[in-house]
């Protein structure tokens, strides 16, 4: 009965990859790089802590919308 748990660090990897692309590392980011064009699409928002930019708010640590003009906010399920 022996359990590494250095493994569970991998889960925790994994689950941040779920939370913003603020978080994403270099590595998230090569392996799901249709997931980010997918958020960064017609990107209307950006992370006024980090200069990332995404379609939804969601996807960034401290959302702002670039501007009230455009209404045409994809709905993009990153929740893995
Ligand atoms: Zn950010």
């Amino acid at each position: 009965m022996l359990r590494l748990l250095l493994n569970s660090s991998k889960n925790n990897l994994f689950n941040n990859m779920a939370k913003t692309i603020c978080d994403w590392s270099k590595k998230d980011l090569l392996k799901h790089p249709e997931k980010l064009h997918a958020l960064t699409r017609e990107a209307c928002f950006f992370c006024k802590k980090c200069g990332r930019v995404a379609n939804t708010k969601k996807a960034l640590c401290k959302g702002e919308a670039f501007a009230a003009q455009s209404s045409k906010i994809a709905k993009v399920d990153f929740a893995a």
